[in-house]
């Protein structure tokens, strides 16, 4: 029986480019006016932009539904809003 060596692959190292966001403070939530960090765009081609805490309440059911469903919520931990 061999001893099992550890392989350490030494993964390539990605460059993590940076994440570009689409999502402007411009882009509100049509459902309570904060703002969006979710674009659903319906096969109707409307788009739907939706806060973080709707994009995920509607996700369930708009997401399967949707031709296209851009995720930047992240951009809420990236950018550091301080919000009242
Ligand atoms: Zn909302």
């Amino acid at each position: 029986m061999g001893s099992h060596m550890a392989i350490t692959e030494t993964p390539e190292q990605v460059a993590n480019p940076p994440r570009i966001y689409t999502m402007t403070a411009a882009d509100r939530c049509d459902q309570c006016g904060a703002r969006a960090y979710v674009r659903a765009t319906m096969h109707s081609l409307s788009e739907l932009t939706l806060c973080g805490h709707h994009g995920r309440e509607h996700e369930a059911t708009l997401r399967p539904a949707a031709l296209d469903w851009l995720d930047e919520t992240e951009a809420l931990n990236v950018r550091l809003d301080v919000s009242p």
